[in-house]
């Protein structure tokens, strides 16, 4: 099942929803809407602004990788810096089993659920992103 999420620009909701609708339509403000082209899926350009450029990226979250590393790191004196090395290796499982997900580059449309992904999009490229950013 693939589904779609996006930052809503008018109410700042994520919405996340199938691809099988045509519209999608944020779920909160209904203030944003687009249609769902199948050239999305061949990540050939993205339906809600047009962009051409994808990048893919683990599915995981940062914010969870930074409170493992501090959790590992105030129990450092104690363990004997096992603690740390424990840390790592629950990190590299993590990066292991999650999932990737696309990018849109411009609006940052995030798809999930493919099996296998497209060889051509490529991992996030930070001069890619800085010439979006300035749009
Ligand atoms: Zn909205
Ligand atoms: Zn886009």
């Amino acid at each position: 099942m693939i589904r779609v999420s996006k930052n809503c620009n008018n109410c700042k909701n994520v919405y996340t929803a199938k691809i099988q609708q045509n519209i999608i339509k944020c779920d909160k403000c209904q203030g944003e809407s687009f249609f769902f082209n199948s050239k999305n899926l061949n990540f050939e350009q993205c339906s809600f602004c047009n962009c051409r450029e994808f990048y893919k990226r683990k599915d995981f979250n940062q914010n969870l990788g930074c409170f493992l590393v501090v959790i590992g790191s105030i129990l450092l004196p104690f363990t004997y810096g096992i603690s740390l090395v424990v840390v790592l290796i629950i990190d590299m499982l993590l990066h292991k089993y999650i999932d990737e997900v696309i990018v849109c580059y411009k609006c940052k449309m995030e798809f999930r659920g493919f099996k296998n992904l497209e060889k051509s999009i490529k991992l996030f490229d930070h001069h890619t992103a800085e010439l979006y950013d300035k749009n």
